[in-house]
Order: structure tokens, then sequence, then C-alpha cells
């Protein structure tokens, strides 16, 4: 068993006052480098463009944390044009080879662990610990899709007397990696990581809010000594860039992490056939989540309070696994609730430069905007039972403190909508029966936890909650790479999960030579 050499690695124990001053000190280094300029890289060569884009330090909008070349429509031609010749060298390239380049990556992001976790707190406003953990993430996956391949590399023969069978995977071609901001180096790497690893090649398209780290990971791949052409980097506005990626004769899958509509949006489009395409371009779609906990009346509540006020608020509520409802049973429900609010008050609302934050800013202008909507919302439709406060930090940054809502109707629009921000919805189920419809009634099928300490709801949970990644008596965040395989189903996505087994296989077409011997 080839992956069984695969371990996760390990996160930075920030408790230990060596590990916070290695971080202070990245954090003042990553600080004189900000505002810096980055420019496309296209076959090797590097490009600037006359429109840019300029990444802000959510913490601190006035901060620029770099400018960003924009690609136009013409660029993205260039990028898959670069991709598509070097995909015939790359593709033959030995699988053993490609992995060897990605734990070369890995190595390297080993290296600059506090570094690259520095400009993941200034750009994306995460912090400490999810910045950290984010690395290793990336990392993670450098290393298990390396591991994969060299196992996939593998013929499967099938042999009978006369005939001689080997069944085995080719790389596909072009691929687009559209991805997003929230973990805006382990998801890049993730897609980026298994296309390449696979034989493929790719136009890597980063969220426009965290293009700078994206940079980062472009450095990365490019020191690796990958052949140019290999990964081409094209950061700019999805809705200049984006039509062309998805539509175009010789991109051959585009891979996608990012929120519902546009993933159905380029679901849609990429199955529009173009005359001068020779193949039936595949999606894969990592979509939203809606995703519950159930508190059973049997719950250690002192588990089941850390770990919904975690899953809920922790990176303000910015993770597609976040909890954003909680189903609890009537009878301890007026205790489960009044012990949340009190322990989400003493959650730490700050800059994410600062050791201790749990709460950071949100993205930027709009995020912040289509929150406070949501609680506007939430006021209509229900109880406001607690309203965190970021007043005094308002002038500087995108804050919103964590917002919980009682006597929710799962019919409510902050029961059924993502809001990917720290707004979490109280619901009241009269039995486990209940709470379980309640938890599945939501088109996504993400994230989903409980906890009991009955075996049987433990059980029932088991079998019947509709999620992908199920979370029994802990947090339902922070998924680990080979451990917890992760990705949903109905409106979360389509294609398997990350992290997991079946993954590759996606980037990969299998073909069978039987031998008349
Ligand atoms: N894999 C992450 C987790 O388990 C979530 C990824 C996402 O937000 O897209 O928390």
């Amino acid at each position: 068993d080839t992956t069984s050499g695969f371990q996760n690695e390990p996160l930075i124990d920030f408790s230990l006052e060596e590990s916070r001053t290695q971080m202070q000190e990245a954090l003042e280094t990553v600080a004189d480098q900000l505002g810096k300029e980055y420019p496309l890289l296209i076959n090797g060569r590097a490009i600037d463009t006359k429109t840019t884009i300029t990444s802000r330090n959510p913490s601190h909008h006035d901060e620029a944390v770099g400018t960003v070349s924009s690609a136009s429509a013409d660029d993205a031609i260039d990028a898959i044009d670069a991709a598509r010749r070097a995909f015939p060298s790359w593709s033959k390239t030995e699988p053993q080879y490609r992995s060897e380049y990605l734990e070369l990556i890995a190595a390297n992001m080993r290296r600059r662990r506090f570094e690259l976790a520095a400009w993941i707190v200034y750009e994306c406003g995460k912090p400490w610990e999810e910045a950290d953990g984010d690395v290793a993430e990336a990392i993670d996956f450098c290393m298990y899709y390396a591991n994969q391949m060299r196992r996939l590399a593998e013929p499967l023969n099938c042999n009978v007397p006369g005939e001689e069978n080997a069944y085995f995977y080719r790389p596909r071609g072009t691929v687009a990696v559209i991805a997003p901001w929230n973990f805006p180096l382990a998801i890049l790497t993730g897609m980026t990581a298994a296309a390449l690893v696979t034989g493929n090649t790719v136009v890597m398209k980063p969220a426009e809010q965290s293009s700078v780290v994206a940079a980062k990971l472009m450095d990365l791949i490019h020191e690796s000594g990958i052949p140019d052409g290999v990964v081409n980097f094209l950061p700019g506005i999805g809705e200049e860039v984006g039509p062309e990626l998805v539509g175009s004769p010789d991109v051959e899958l585009i891979t996608f992490t990012g929120s519902r509509d546009v993933g159905l949006a380029i679901n849609e489009s990429a199955s529009e056939t173009d005359l001068r395409q020779n193949m039936v371009k595949r999606v894969i779609a990592e979509m939203g989540g809606k995703n519950a906990i159930i508190i059973d009346d049997d719950a250690d509540l002192d588990e089941a309070v850390l770990g919904v006020m975690h899953s809920a608020f922790n990176y303000a509520g910015q993770k597609c696994s976040a909890c954003s409802r909680v189903i609890v049973l009537e009878s301890i429900h007026d205790t489960f609730v009044e012990r949340l609010v009190e322990a989400t008050k003493s959650l730490k609302i700050g800059p994410a430069e600062e050791p201790g934050t749990i709460v950071g800013p949100v993205i930027d202008e709009d995020a912040k905007q289509r929150i406070l909507e949501y609680i506007e919302t939430g006021k209509e439709e229900a109880t406001l039972a607690l309203a965190c406060e970021a007043t005094e930090l308002n002038e500087e940054g995108y804050y919103v403190g964590p917002h919980i809502f009682t006597d929710v109707d799962s019919t409510c629009q902050i029961a059924q909508e993502e809001i990917f921000g720290p707004v979490l919805a109280v619901m009241k189920a009269d039995d486990m029966d209940e709470a379980i419809s309640i938890a599945n009634d939501t088109p996504y099928a993400l994230t989903a936890g409980i906890y009991s300490r009955s075996p049987a709801n433990l059980n029932r949970a088991r079998r019947d909650l509709v999620a992908g990644n199920i979370y029994l008596n802990r947090n339902i965040t922070g998924a680990m790479v080979e451990r917890h395989p992760f990705g949903g189903f109905k409106m979360s996505g389509i294609g398997s999960k990350t992290g997991g087994p079946d993954y590759l296989l996606q980037f990969l077409i299998p073909v069978n030579v039987t031998e008349n011997t």
C-alpha cells in the first residue's frame, strides 16, 4: 500500500512562545514586502498588464497587500494555448518525476511555512491558526497526491491464457483551475497539484481577493523547475477571463471551488459544445453548504457548545464546511442556547494579525453588506439572541461580529441560504426524527454533525444525515487530507472528494489495452 507512507503535516502549536515569535517575525518581514506588483506568467514569461487588481488587507482596508496584473480575454487565450502546447511533453513525463515535483514544492512550502501563513493573514484576514492550517493542508495535498499518483501509475493486469490486458490511466489535457479566496493556498494548491501530477497542464485562475497568495504559489511552482507552460498564472476578474476559460474548445476539464451560482453557471456553459471542440468537457465543482449540527438531549454540553461555536464562528464563518444551523432537542434547548450565547461573547474579534484573534474580518465590503442584509432578514424572520458588535474596528476593516438567531423556522431564508459569514440559526426539534429531517431540509449536502451520548442516535445520524462529511461528537470544519476526504453532493457539488482516494481519477482517462498473445 503506497499510501501508507503519507502523514499529515503537523500544525504549529502557537501556545509555544517560540512559535509565536516565529510568526510575529514572519508578519514583520512580510509587512515590509506589502504593496509589490505581480505579473501574469504565461509560458514562463512574466507579463504586466495595463489593468491591475489591488488586493487589500481586510483587517485594515487602507493597507494594500499587493497589486496583481489583471488578465484580459486575450491573455486567457494565450495561457490556454501555452498549456495546450506544453501538454504533449508534460503528459509523457514519468509519473514518478511529476510526483517528485510536488514533493519539492511541498518541501519549499515547509521551509517558508510562517512566511506563507503571514501572507494569508494579511491578504485574507485569516487568524494565525487557520492560516497555518491552510499552509499545512497545501503541503498535505502535494504529498498525498504525489503518493496517490505513484499508486495509479501501476497498470492493472488481468491476463488469461492467450490474452494480456493492461488497464491504465492517461491525462486529459488542459485544465482550468478556478479557485476561491477562503483557502487561498490550500484549495488552489490542491486543485493545481492534482491536475499536474496526473500529467495535465494548467491555467490557474485565483480569486481576485487572494491573487497575491496565488502569486506566491506560482513562484513556488516556477522555482521547482516545472517546465514553462505547464502551469500558467492568470489572475483577473472572473467575469472577464472566466467565459474564455470555460468556453475554450481547448480546455478539457474545469475544476472549480466557490459559490453555487458560479458553479452552476460554469457547469451550464461547459456543456455547450463548440464546433471546434473534439471532446466533452468535464466539470468538477465544489460549491456551498448550509451545514447543521444536531444537539441531542443527552449531549455533553461542554463539548457541544465549543464545537458549535468554533464550527460557526472561526474565520468569521467563511468556510463552506462551517456550521450555520444548529438543531437542538426541545428539553435542553434553552440551557444550550444560554451557554452558547455566553461562550460566544468571549470570542476575540479583531485584526487577523493579532495573536488570539478567532473572529477576524470578512473578506471585503460586498461580503460585509451581504451578511448585514441577512442579519436584517433574520431580525424579521426570527429572534436575535446575540449580536456581537465590532463597532470600534469598523473604521479599519470589514468586521461583522457573531450573530445568533433563535426561533428559526426551517423555511426561513436564514435557514436555507448560504450566508458565508458569522451568522447561526438555532432551531428546536421535538425528537430525533424531527431533528434529522430539519437537518436534511436544504438543497445542500456538505457537512453535518451531531452531539449525542446515545449509540442508537449516533448510528441514526451516520445512516440518515444527508451530507458528504458527517462528524460525530466533534466540530464539523477542518477536514484533513486522507483522514477526512472532503466534499459534498446535491447542490454542494459534483465530483469526488478532495484529499481522498478517488480525487485524482477525475483528472485521468482510463484506457484498456488487450493483446492477443
Ligand atoms: N476543507 C475545509 C474544511 O473542512 C473547507 C473548505 C472550503 O471552505 O471550501 O473546513
